[in-house]
């Protein structure tokens, strides 16, 4: 079977990340980001064979980015391809799919048309997502392309899960709902967790911890999305790194009223000021969370801490409950990969759930391993996620199915 070269891009508004990996085992040829596009000293840094390159050049738009990351990954001296040619496909990450996508698709005309009606529902997401298309569309004309989106893998929610308890017309008139984020990420986890334990996912209740700069949970039901955390925006749900998740929406009014500011300040403090920063007021990276609460006896960085495993223990609570049970618990993402003692402090009063945990297998950072004691009828794992991987496969799906 021929092994495809997937290129994985992933478009911010001024940022482009991206990796080349061959779909056989996910070998990951090169990868690297360009940074500050548009913006001045804008610079790709970018990885292969185990070196770490820096190119400094203008990047007016996301045209100029593909172009240099394509120079990249052909250079005589470190690429890992001859000619462009070799890429047998684009896999693309799309925040938003709205209710238009419950699975990755074929990018054409009309696929990109529903992308851009999503637009008003990710303003900040996805206008950068469809850049990337449109440049690498432009560059690469004749190269297949998949989107893949974050919403995805939450589409097979139900309604009672998915709608506001708000006027029903708000749905349809506006598509006010929950659509959820993460979806590649928690779609990645729950099934690599089900062949780690050699089970069939058709047969599990997991619930997928997402812990990160942004947090949610999902609750994966025999394979399929029925709950997750966050929302009509990533907003919703636990408490983030600088996000406020959850809140009575009723503070807003309150607040825009009590500090003489727009809707629009008050949602933009939610979104980059709150979270563990805004409690801590010292920062929204949990390393320096934990130094400042476990060294130093911060108070407010403890009790920042507490806020958030406090958010993530109800919520694996609640999605046990939505399932009639859970069989596995995953943790992923930078702090849920990497930081055992939030683990430990999360899991502690839920052991009634029917797991123990195996404290010594819990020091691990940033490796598959079930922390679980064996006889636990609950596993309890830690799977690092790879979104990018989870693209490259499904580009490679969709491409071979064309063909
Ligand atoms: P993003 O949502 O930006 O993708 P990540 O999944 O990379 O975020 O997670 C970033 C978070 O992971 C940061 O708060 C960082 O402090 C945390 N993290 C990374 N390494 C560790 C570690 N060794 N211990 C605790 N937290 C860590």
């Amino acid at each position: 079977m021929k092994i495809m070269k997937i290129l994985v891009i992933n478009c911010g508004s001024s940022s482009l990340k991206y990796q080349l990996i061959e779909s056989t085992d996910g070998n990951v040829l090169a990868k690297g980001l360009a940074e500050r596009i548009g913006i001045n000293d804008s610079m790709l840094t970018h990885n292969a064979n185990g070196e770490k390159i820096k190119i400094k050049k203008d990047m007016k738009d996301h045209k100029d980015a593909i172009k240099l990351v394509l120079d990249a990954l052909v250079n005589s001296d470190y690429g890992v391809i001859k000619d462009m040619s070799e890429i047998d496909a684009v896999g693309h990450r799309v925040v938003h799919g709205g209710e238009s996508f419950t699975s990755s698709v074929l990018i054409n005309d009309e696929v990109l048309k529903a992308i851009t009606d999503c637009i008003e529902l990710a303003p900040l997401h996805n206008p950068a997502n469809i850049e990337g298309i449109k440049a690498c569309q432009q560059i690469m004309p004749n190269v297949p392309m998949v989107a893949v989106f974050d919403t995805a893998f939450h589409q097979t929610m139900p309604d009672y899960a998915y709608l506001y308890p708000i006027p029903y017309e708000y749905y349809t008139k506006y598509r006010i709902r929950r659509y959820g984020f993460h979806g590649t990420s928690h779609k990645y986890v729950s099934n690599r967790a089900a062949e780690i334990l050699n089970k069939p996912i058709e047969d599990l209740k997991i619930i997928t911890c997402h812990l990160g700069n942004g947090s949610s949970i999902a609750a994966v039901k025999y394979g399929k999305s029925i709950d997750t955390s966050m929302g009509f925006t990533p907003l919703e749900g636990l408490a983030m790194g600088t996000r406020s998740g959850s809140i009575d929406p009723s503070i807003i009014s309150y607040l825009m009223e009590k500090e003489n500011i727009s809707a629009e300040e008050v949602v933009n403090i939610l979104n980059k000021k709150s979270g563990v920063y805004g409690i801590s007021g010292i920062s929204s990276d949990f390393r320096d969370l934990e130094d400042a609460a476990f060294k130093n006896g911060d108070e407010r960085a403890q009790l920042a801490l507490n806020v958030f495993a406090y958010r993530v223990k109800k919520t694996i609570g609640a999605y046990a409950a939505a399932m009639g049970g859970v069989d596995v618990i995953v943790f992923t993402a930078g702090v849920g990969e990497n930081g055992p003692e939030i683990r430990e402090f999360i899991l502690d009063g839920l052991e009634f759930l029917g797991f123990s945990l195996d404290k010594e297998k819990n020091k691990v950072r940033g490796k598959e391993t079930i922390i679980s004691t064996p006889n636990s009828k609950v596993s309890v794992m830690v799977v690092p996620t790879n979104e990018e991987y989870m693209i490259a496969k499904d580009t490679e799906k969709i491409v071979k199915s064309i063909k």
